[in-house]
């Protein structure tokens, strides 16, 4: 199976690449420069809407304060319409006059709302006074210092705010010289308290203050903001004010504004000392007088609703962020159990060939052990047939070495039988029918006895198949000595069979054991021929050993050197001269003995000789 990438990419713990780094980096400071571009946006435009709000403030403010002045404003000008004002500023010293004057001032002070009126000769001495009744009254007070009073005799009209000498109390100054036929005799002067306007600014919210051509603010809606000044003092003003005592005995110290952004002309940032927060200054100057007016308000609410729109804003980038994020995720997972699924899909087919493949091979395989079956069924039959034909070239061999003592053994009795029935003829012709007839009875029996011989032969070498059944062990020894016994008789060899149970039973093939049995025994024989033994003794012993059955073939021959016994099964192994030996007998005779189940060894004898052990399997 191919190797599958990786679900998750590996990535060192801990370490992003640098690249994903700078990009979440830069995706940060976008974020919160655009917060930040927000939070200037916002707090820009709640600055405009308060601004609004300021100008419509400074607009209402402004001109209701110049209506309220605006009313007295010709008030000083009415008095000299009054004979009374005229004649005592002509005659001095008339007190009745005076008083006819200070009653009048008094009535129209009350009529005017205005706080006092009263009427200064041409050297500044109050000649008469709406408060003549009050102990503090005004009536022989030197006003000459008054700057109103001198604008006003200089030809000017006064207008002036200060704060008054005798009680101190703050008040606008409207003088105005009185005239009697285009010459001046005095000056006319009407004090109003305009302070009332404070409440109606602290009412309407906000801070308010009023400040003159100086920058002394002399009303306001904060009281600790009056008699401060909106920039620290010129020292040649500072000695102006203090001699014309406009206000009276105030210090006149710096409210200590700080600028903190200018928006316009008329519009600024401000820090003011005891106001937590920056203010929106804006400031109008009145059209009649010199003065200008200055509105406060509290940015706190403005950067308040721009820190909201700040905050919203990278809430919004977060929750944009994490949308995308999911998304992106989303889509990895889904490639990734795409790529799972295509990896699984690929798998299974490669396990499909894989199984057809290794099908495909095994069905190769067992056809090839089938075909190396039926070879090798052919190989082991053709060795079967190969074997038996060994065991038939064996036999034969065997046959070929006795044939020499067999042509004799037919000879004699074919001599013989000659003999007798050319003797049975001349009988008969002699008419001795009697010899004749015995003649031909010994004829008759030399015949069956060769018919024997021929019999064995033939029995002997008969080509079949081995067969095991349970065999009479005496037989097949009988068998195979029937075909040696000339031999043993003619060498002189001493034959011993000392055990010869009927009763005792070998499984196996009475054919191939006779074949075994007469190759042990010639083998025996040549021995001791070979050897010239005088003493030849061949002996043969069949017992029963438990299941086994123990077949021994001994002869007083030179035995078996230790150098020779290894080799002694091997095929075409023989010490035999040539035309004598094949070096098969034993061979053969191992194999048979083999396959009916038993061993064949072979082991020195007591007496010198040999001794062959045929270990069969033993039958019921
Ligand atoms: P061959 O008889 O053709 O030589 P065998 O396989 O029958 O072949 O015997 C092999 C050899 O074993 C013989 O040449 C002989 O040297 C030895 N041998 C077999 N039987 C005896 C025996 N009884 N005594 C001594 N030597 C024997």
């Amino acid at each position: 199976m191919p190797a599958a990438d990786p679900i998750v990419t590996p990535r060192r713990a801990g370490r992003w690449p640098r690249r994903r780094l700078a990009l979440w980096a830069g995706l940060l400071a976008g974020c919160v420069l655009l917060a930040f571009v927000v939070y200037r946006y916002a707090e820009d435009a709640a600055i405009g809407r308060l601004r609004l709000t300021g100008t419509q403030r400074l607009d209402t403010d402004t001109s209701s304060l110049e209506h309220l002045l605006s009313k007295y404003d010709f008030l000083p000008g009415t008095f000299e319409l009054n004979k009374d004002v005229i004649a005592m500023l002509q005659r001095p010293g008339d007190e009745a006059l005076r008083t006819e004057v200070n009653v009048y001032l008094e009535r129209v002070n009350r009529l005017a709302r205005s706080t006092t009126i009263y009427i200064v000769n041409l050297n500044g001495v109050t000649q008469a006074s709406s408060n003549w009744r009050e102990p503090d009254s005004f009536v022989g007070d030197n006003v000459a210092f008054r700057p109103y009073v001198r604008d006003a005799m200089r030809g000017a009209p006064g207008g002036f705010y200060g704060v008054g000498t005798t009680r101190g109390e703050p008040g606008y100054y409207f003088a105005r010289g009185v005239y009697r036929d285009g010459r001046m005799l005095g000056v006319a002067t009407v004090k109003v308290n305009i302070e009332s306007v404070e409440g109606g600014w602290a009412d309407a919210g906000g801070k308010v203050l009023l400040a003159d051509a100086h920058g002394v603010v002399f009303l306001s809606s904060v009281p600790a903001w009056k008699y401060r000044t909106l920039a620290p003092l010129a020292p040649g003003v500072r000695q102006e004010l203090e001699q014309s005592r406009q206000y009276f005995s105030h210090d006149l110290t710096p409210l200590g504004l700080r600028e903190v952004r200018v928006l316009d002309s008329s519009a600024r940032i401000v820090a003011v000392p005891g106001v937590r927060g920056a203010m929106l200054s804006q400031s109008r100057a009145l059209v009649t007088r010199n003065w200008q007016m200055v509105y406060l308000s509290d940015l706190a609410p403005a950067r308040a609703s721009a820190r909201a729109a700040a905050s919203l804003t990278l809430l919004s980038e977060a929750l944009v962020i994490m949308l995308v994020l999911y998304a992106r995720q989303r889509h990895r997972l889904g490639r990734q159990r795409l790529r799972a699924r295509e990896d699984l899909q690929r798998a299974y087919d490669n396990l499909e060939s894989l199984v057809a493949e290794r099908t495909a091979s095994l069905q190769q395989m067992t056809r090839e052990l089938r075909e190396e079956n039926i070879v090798r069924h052919q190989t082991e039959e053709q060795l079967r047939k190969t074997q038996g034909e060994l065991v038939q070239a064996g036999k034969m061999a065997v046959l070929g070495q006795l044939s020499a003592g067999i042509t004799h053994e037919l000879n004699q009795p074919l001599t013989a039988l000659r003999t007798m029935a050319d003797n049975a003829r001349v009988l008969i012709e002699r008419g001795r029918i009697d010899d004749a007839r015995a003649n031909l009875a010994t004829i008759a029996q030399l015949v069956e006895r060769m018919g024997q011989l021929t019999g064995q032969l033939r029995q002997f070498a008969r080509k079949a198949d081995a067969t095991l059944s349970a065999v009479v062990v005496a037989d097949v020894v009988a068998a195979a000595l029937f075909l040696v016994e000339r031999r043993i008789a003619q060498e002189r060899v001493g034959f011993r069979m000392s055990t010869h149970a009927r009763d005792l039973y070998a499984l196996c093939d009475s054919n191939r054991l006779q074949q075994v049995l007469v190759n042990l025994f010639s083998n025996a024989l040549d021995a001791m021929e070979m050897a010239g033994s005088t003493e030849r003794q061949l002996v043969v012993d069949a017992e029963r050993n438990g299941a086994r059955v123990l077949i021994t073939v001994t002869d007083s021959g030179p035995g078996i050197p230790e150098n020779i016994r290894a080799h002694l099964f091997e095929p075409f192994f023989t010490t035999k001269p040539q035309g004598k030996g094949l070096g098969l007998g034993l061979a053969i005779s191992e194999q048979i003995v083999r396959e009916f189940g038993g061993h064949l060894r072979a082991e020195p004898a007591p007496g010198g000789g040999a001794r062959f052990i045929v270990d069969l399997p033993r039958a019921e």
